[in-house]
């Protein structure tokens, strides 16, 4: 039976991860970036591994030829691995981004920025998934920078970029703490839902809460947005219940000071476990010189994305929409 490129991926990705789990007595995933970077480095570089396992994993990696492999099939082999080690554990707010949404973001990336060449931030880039799938739909020259606060993620982020050979910077912090970036023409964002425990820190931002906790979704918003250029755009995925909440109020005011809502996309509910948790992609551009709203903002509810022909006459709507609204200024 022929072997599809992404299983002979999944395969040597596995494989190899094990073999070094097992003789390092490290968690899965930490043996899978470990095996990410000997495949793209080219090299063994664990040095406590026994000479049988370096010729075990030599014998693997003499199997595939990265350079033979388009960036989608890297990404998502490496992506169906990564999956399989978050079943062991992993928190819900630290989940990969699927596919679907990296898709959709990538088509409204392409869509809502006429540049050529930019600059683009993901503060919550995890593995990177959601980040290299927009950089894979793109035909533009992009220089990005992505953030996370677990120093696991951020490790096979580091490797996934590699293994795709996009040119990323990655930043191993707390992302509402100070950044030492340069302002970006696109910030995306997979955010992280829920209270933000540090108040000292949230107490630096308009949106923090006067008492308790503040929502770091809504931190992580203004963090962006900070970080955007004027007339930059904005694309996060976030819950159907932000305008909603008990801090929605200081939300809407911070939205009408600083940016222009372009769109919401509500994603079908059967893609989460019920209504509660159902999320959107919400589509900004940070306020400038010259920056014009459109006419009407982008509203669509969209279906179920295995339904073509609901999804077909969405994407009718929305090119109706994009030719009628269509910013001139970027
Ligand atoms: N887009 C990512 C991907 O495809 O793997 C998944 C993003 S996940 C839903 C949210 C991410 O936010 C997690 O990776 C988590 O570690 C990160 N995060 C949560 N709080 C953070 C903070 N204060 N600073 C930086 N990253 C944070």
């Amino acid at each position: 039976m022929k072997v599809s490129p992404v299983e002979e991926l999944f395969t040597v990705f596995n494989q190899t991860a094990l073999v070094i789990q097992e003789e390092l007595e490290c968690s899965f995933l930490e043996a899978l970036a470990e095996t990410g970077e000997n495949l793209f480095q080219g090299s063994i570089f664990q040095e406590e591994l026994s000479e049988l396992t370096v010729k075990r994993l030599e014998k693997h990696y003499e199997e595939i030829h990265l350079g033979k492999y388009s960036n989608e099939e890297i990404r998502k082999a490496y992506q169906l691995v990564i999956l399989k080690g978050m079943q062991e554990n992993v928190q819900p707010n630290h989940q990969m981004t699927p596919d679907t949404v990296g898709m959709l973001f990538g088509f409204l990336v392409q869509k809502f920025v006429s540049q050529q060449s930019l600059r683009m931030l993901d503060l919550a880039v995890g593995t990177g998934n959601l980040l290299t799938t927009v950089l894979n739909h793109l035909q533009k020259d992009i220089i990005s920078i992505g953030v996370d606060i677990d120093d696991l993620l951020i490790k096979l982020a580091y490797v996934n970029a590699n293994l795709q050979k996009h040119p990323v910077e990655l930043f191993n912090q707390d992302s509402l703490e100070p950044l030492f970036i340069d302002p970006v023409d696109v910030a995306i964002g997979d955010l992280p839902v829920g209270y933000y425990p540090n108040d000292v820190r949230a107490a630096d931002y308009q949106l923090h809460e006067k008492e308790g906790h503040s929502y770091s979704h809504h931190l992580f918003i203004e963090q962006s947005v900070r970080h955007t250029k004027e007339g930059g755009y904005l694309f996060f995925l976030i819950p159907n219940t932000l305008f909603e909440s008990e801090q929605a109020g200081e939300l809407h005011e911070y939205f009408k000071e600083n940016v222009i809502i372009q769109g919401l996309l509500q994603l079908p509910i059967s893609m989460f476990k019920n209504k509660n948790t159902a999320k959107s992609i919400l589509v900004l551009q940070k306020k400038g010189e010259g920056v014009q709203p459109p006419k009407q903002a982008l509203l669509v509810n969209l279906p179920t994305l295995s339904n073509a022909a609901e999804m077909d006459k969405i994407l009718i709507k929305m090119d109706k929409w994009f030719i009628e609204n269509k910013p001139k200024n970027r």
